[in-house]
């Protein structure tokens, strides 16, 4: 994605990873998932951010798009785990409250 402020995205990556409490049952998908989520938001350029619906499309490696918020689309989310789709939409969203 353009612009972004590669050590404010690591900060509220971070954070955000540091709020997840790691007993709870999907605690390490969802660390994978903000870590997948960072490389996609730092590489990938299909990717852009929605204001009106506050969700963020993306084109998948997998060749989907994906729109992603508290749902997404993609298998993951399907059956129930957590995926970087939605971890890089919450991440844009904290990544926009510290930038602001
Ligand atoms: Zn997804």
């Amino acid at each position: 994605m353009l612009g972004i402020n590669q050590e404010t995205l690591a900060e509220v990556a971070a954070e955000s990873i540091g709020k997840i409490n790691p007993n709870s049952t999907n605690a390490k998908r969802w660390i994978n998932a903000i870590a997948k989520a960072v490389v996609e938001i730092e590489n990938n350029p299909f990717m852009t951010w929605q204001p009106e619906s506050h969700s963020l499309l993306m084109l998948s490696d997998s060749g989907n798009i994906y729109t992603a918020n508290g749902t997404c689309q993609c298998k993951a989310y399907e059956q129930g785990y957590p995926c970087k789709h939605r971890a890089a939409a919450r991440l844009i969203v904290r990544y926009q409250e510290k930038a602001n």
